[in-house]
Order: C-alpha cells, then sequence, then structure tokens
C-alpha cells in the first residue's frame, strides 16, 4: 500500500462511480416509471421510450468510464438524455410551461455533489438547460416570463457549483489529512524511509500473492558498532548517521521493498535475477555505506542475504537472514553473509 498511494483523482473516482452508476440507474427507472404512468392515461408515442434505452446504455457507459472525466461526460449525456425525455413528455401531456422549470431545477440540482469538479457541475446544468430549452420552447403555448426564468437559471448553476465546490474541497481535505496519517502510521519519522508496519505489509502482501515473485531476496542489515557512535559522539550525531545510512539505502535499493525495522537495522526485499546479483547489492551496499563520511569517522553495515525457498513463509525467510546477518558480524562485520538452507519446522 505503502509504495502504491493512491492519488486525489483515483480516490475521487472510486468515491463517485458506484454513486454515480446507482443514481443513473434510479433516474433511468424513473423516466421509464414516469412514461410508463403516462402512457396509462395518455397515448403518448412510443418513440419516448427510446429515450430510456439511451438512457440505460449510458448507464452501461457510466459503469465502464476510468476516469472522473469519463464519469462527467456519461452523467452529462445520461442527464441530457433525462432532460429531453421528461421535457419531450411534458410537450406530449400539455402545458409544457408548467413543467419546465421542475424538470431543468429537479435535474440539475441533486447531481451537483456527484462531480470531481465545480465545472463539471456548472456545465452540466448548463447543458441540462439548453437541451430543455431546446426541446420544450418551440411548444410554448405562452410567453415564459423571461426575467423569472433566467434568474431561476441562473441560481441554479449558481447553487450547483456552490455545493460541488463545498463537496471538492471536503473531499480534498480527508484526502490529506487520510495522507498525512498514511505517512504517520507508515513512515519512519527520523529517516523518512518506509518503516517495519509498511514493510511487513508489503511483503505479506508479496509472499501471499497468487504469485510470489522468483527469486526473490530477503536481506536484513545492521550498522556495526552502532552503540559506540552514540556513546562516543552523542545520540544526535547517531541519529544523523541513521539518516545517512538510510539515503545511501534509498539509492541503492531503487525499485526494492526496503525500510527501516527499528534502531539500527534496516531491511530490503527485492526480487532479482540471481544470487550473483543478490551478492552485488548486498556488496554495493556494504561499500556505500563503508565509503560515507559522516562528521568524519568511518561506518560500516554489515548484511544478512536469504533467498526465498519455495513455500517459505515470512518468518522463516527473515529468521534465516537474521542467522546470516549474526554470521557476519561474527566473521569481522563491514560485509555480508549468505543463509543456508531453509529453517526446519519454520
Ligand atoms: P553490532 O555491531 O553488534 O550491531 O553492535 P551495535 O552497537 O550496533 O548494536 P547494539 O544493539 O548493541 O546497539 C544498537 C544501539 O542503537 C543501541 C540504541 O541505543 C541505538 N539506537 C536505537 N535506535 C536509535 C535511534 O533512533 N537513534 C539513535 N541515535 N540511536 C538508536
Ligand atoms: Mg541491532
Ligand atoms: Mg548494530
Amino acid at each position: 500500500m505503502h509504495g502504491n498511494e493512491e492519488t486525489l483523482e483515483q480516490k475521487c473516482f472510486a468515491q463517485l462511480r458506484p454513486l454515480k452508476v446507482s443514481s443513473e440507474i434510479l433516474a433511468t427507472a424513473a423516466c421509464l416509471m414516469v412514461l410508463t404512468l403516462a402512457d396509462n392515461s395518455q397515448v403518448i408515442s412510443p418513440w419516448l421510450y427510446s429515450y430510456c434505452v439511451v438512457a440505460g446504455i449510458t448507464c452501461f457507459l457510466t459503469w465502464r468510464a476510468r476516469t472522473t472525466q469519463g464519469l462527467w461526460l456519461t452523467g452529462m449525456l445520461l442527464l441530457c438524455t433525462c432532460t429531453a425525455c421528461l421535457g419531450s413528455l411534458a410537450v406530449a401531456i400539455g402545458n409544457p410551461i408548467i413543467w419546465f422549470l421542475p424538470i431543468g431545477l429537479v435535474l440539475s440540482l441533486p447531481a451537483s455533489a456527484m462531480h470531481a469538479h465545480p465545472l463539471h457541475a456548472f456545465s452540466t446544468g448548463a447543458a441540462i438547460w439548453v437541451t430543455l430549452f431546446s426541446v420544450v420552447q418551440p411548444h410554448f403555448d405562452r410567453h415564459l416570463d423571461l426575467t423569472l426564468t433566467l434568474i431561476l437559471i441562473t441560481a441554479s448553476l449558481l447553487v450547483a457549483t456552490l455545493v460541488c465546490t463545498t463537496f471538492c474541497h471536503t473531499r480534498k481535505s480527508v484526502f490529506d489529512l487520510q495522507r498525512q496519517l498514511h505517512g504517520m502510521a507508515y513512515k519512519d519519522t527520523l529517516t523518512g524511509l518506509p518503516n517495519r508496519r509498511a514493510f511487513m505489509e508489503q511483503l505479506t502482501a508479496t509472499l501471499e500473492g497468487e504469485t510470489v515473485p522468483a527469486p526473490l531476496f530477503f536481506l536484513m542489515l545492521d550498522i556495526d558498532d552502532f552503540k559506540k557512535v552514540n556513546d562516543g559522539y552523542g545520540h544526535d550525531v547517531g541519529d544523523q548517521v541513521l539518516v545517512e545510512v538510510a539515503k545511501v539505502l534509498r539509492n541503492q535499493s531503487q525499485g526494492h521493498n526496503f525500510a527501516r525495522l527499528g534502531g539500527e537495522e534496516f531491511a530490503i526485499v527485492a526480487q532479482l535475477a540471481d544470487v550473483g546479483a543478490a551478492q552485488a547489492l548486498a556488496r554495493g551496499i556494504v561499500v556505500a555505506v563503508s565509503s560515507s563520511r559522516v562528521f568524519n569517522f568511518s561506518l560500516s553495515i554489515s548484511v544478512g542475504l536469504a533467498d526465498h525457498k519455495p513455500g517459505e513463509s515470512m518468518f522463516s525467510l527473515m529468521r534465516r537472514a537474521d542467522l546470516a546477518l549474526y554470521e557476519a558480524k561474527s566473521a569481522g562485520k563491514n560485509g555480508y553473509a549468505m543463509a543456508e538452507q531453509a529453517l526446519l519446522g519454520a
């Protein structure tokens, strides 16, 4: 999850899509019901039912849309279709002038909250009024009160834009807050690297996925004699060392799952071509850390390397990498060691 954070656009799309699809199905059903009820009391042209067919197709297109832009376009098409349907019905049953404003207001206002951008709300509202005007106006039996109508149309467009702006603002605030909380929960505050929780969640997802990538390698890393740094130079210098080592890891581990597990321990999970590539990665990190200079004293790191065996659990993999790290430390530090066989019973 931490490696692939959702954007505001993706979040909006995920929230709006089900809302739009369900409200569009309801709008289509409502149009169909109104047409059927009107048809029972007086004969209307069966061609009016074709609007419902178009609306149904538009619902399908909304369901298939993949961006908020797509949702806006299909939503606008559906609302214009429903507008034309109800407008034509008003003409068919007589007195269209009475229905002109109610139809426009009922269709343009409730949809305003379901847009990802205020401009989408405004343009959809405008398209509804233009459609209604072109369908109904030629059949007006008397003059419309132009001033009142213009005031109401302008007010409805402004209200729709305002409602949409408020919803968009709220959505963005919630999104920013969630991002902030996510950062706090999944990032190490000192180094900015993903933390243990982020690392474990991603590793679990990798190992429990349908196809576990292979070959997969686990690197457990531990700064050598870190306690001496703290004792000799102070905790703040120790912190600076952690930040510098994190920078080295970030540079060396691009494209892999890496994290600060805690204290002066780090981990990397990498899908690489073979053991040779994994050893080259471990060696590269050891060399990069030993050649980095913080406050002009030398640093080193040790690495335990384990290759994931088919069906092996996360804990077994980590344990073997840990044992290999212990070996690297025993062998004199500033180097790496390869883990042996999978642990029995783990
Ligand atoms: P080894 O080479 O065997 O790994 O020895 P070491 O001294 O690195 O390991 P040890 O486990 O004895 O010491 C780790 C130290 O890391 C102890 C702890 O105070 C320090 N430490 C843990 N977290 C932090 C931190 O966030 N900042 C600083 N400055 N020190 C930390
Ligand atoms: Mg340690
Ligand atoms: Mg250490």
